[in-house]
């Protein structure tokens, strides 16, 4: 049962821990090398090969089985860092250091961690730095640089990507934060599909070409959550966020009394970061007409039928349909719809074009009419 690409992505290596291919539930490739010698070969992991994705429900997480090659790119030409100098591992002394901040050496090992010698321009000098490679593919697109003093730089003249994007192709939601110690938390607690943006937020500019660059790999995302700061900054880049990518598919997520999701994995745990996650609360939409804001009259035009009103005096159009003041195009629409006199695919299409294809007032009044007309 091999198959060459999921949503458009093109598999690269299609079994990428070894699993036991085509099978429905084998070994965790996470977990169960750690456990103790008689859980060793215990099937503790689905496996969903047309989806790509596996889970375990030992150490309850997910994870790809396959691995991608890039899809979409920027017609400019960027500078590539050299494999070589994007080292994938790390001293004790840094491996400690993340310890103290929640992250095991696993993740480390997960998200390619690196750590070598580099000068940063804030202190004029070569500091010892962690690096964090932005991979897409299996291709290095950038590395970001982070030293002691929490100084940043990313590679010069290199991509800005997200960070991690590999890692969202398969699933029906994904997580956005600031920086890339988040990604790592997360990852930590069991929710391995989070990305980061690749500078921060910044208060009075945030690009976001990164985006438009990477947009192939949200185009199948239902629930995309953002995990920003909760400061002026995180908020800007949230609010930006939303606009790009459409107020119906971002959830909000919040930290309560912690600045990031690294702060909170260090205060509260990986069970509770996880929930903060999934506890995310759809976008308050603004000027948009909901679902709810209109079901009195749909579901009026249901039961009833349309209210005569303003007739043109031809008969048989009259038959079909009048309007009447303060009536809404949505109901006439939908009327029209129920008298069969347009199809569903019509109004599957107009409301689409209306509302754009992932409103949830789209949704709705589909399910709703697929349910009344029979
Ligand atoms: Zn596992």
């Amino acid at each position: 049962m091999q198959t060459s690409e999921i949503n458009g992505f093109l598999i690269d290596d299609f079994n990428q821990y070894g699993l036991a291919e085509g099978k429905p539930q084998g070994i965790c490739p996470l977990c169960s090398s750690d456990r103790q010698p008689k859980n060793q070969k215990a099937q503790c992991a689905s496996y969903d090969w047309e989806r790509g994705l596996g889970t375990c429900h030992n150490c309850n997480t997910s994870f790809q089985l396959h691995t991608y090659q890039r899809k979409g790119a920027s017609e400019k030409v960027y500078i590539r860092p050299d494999v070589l100098i994007a080292k994938q591992e790390v001293s004790t002394k840094v491996e400690e250091w993340f310890n103290t901040r929640g992250i095991t050496q696993q993740t480390l090992k997960d998200l390619k961690i690196g750590e070598g010698p580099e000068y940063m321009p804030q202190t004029g000098k070569t500091e010892n730095v962690i690096k964090f490679n932005y991979f897409i593919g299996d291709q290095l697109i950038n590395v970001k640089y982070r030293d002691g003093r929490k100084n940043f730089k990313l590679y010069k003249g290199a991509e800005k990507v997200f960070y991690n994007i590999n890692s969202i192709i398969g699933y029906d939601q994904c997580v956005i934060v600031e920086g890339e110690m988040d990604v790592l938390a997360l990852h930590e607690a069991g929710i391995p599909n989070s990305i980061s943006v690749p500078n921060g937020a910044t208060l009075n500019s945030n690009n976001l070409d990164y985006l438009d660059t990477c947009i192939d790999y949200f185009e199948d995302k239902e629930r995309i959550i953002l995990a920003v700061d909760a400061d002026e900054a995180g908020q800007a880049l949230q609010q930006e966020l939303i606009r790009r990518l459409g107020a119906e598919v971002c959830f909000l997520a919040s930290f309560d009394d912690c600045k990031d999701a690294n702060e909170y994995l260090t205060k509260h745990g990986k069970e509770k970061l996880a929930e903060c996650i999934t506890g995310a609360r759809p976008v308050p939409l603004e000027n948009v007409t909901t679902f709810k804001d209109i079901e009195g009259e749909i579901t009026d035009f249901v039961r009833n039928g349309f209210k005569p009103g303003f007739q043109v005096g031809l008969q048989n159009f009259d038959d079909i349909f009048s309007t009447y003041t303060g009536q809404s195009l949505l109901s006439l629409v939908f009327h029209l719809a129920v008298n069969r006199i347009l199809s569903i695919k019509w109004l599957s299409d107009t409301t689409k074009t209306m509302v754009g294809k992932r409103h949830l007032l789209h949704l709705k009044m589909h399910q709703l009419i697929c349910t009344h007309i029979k």
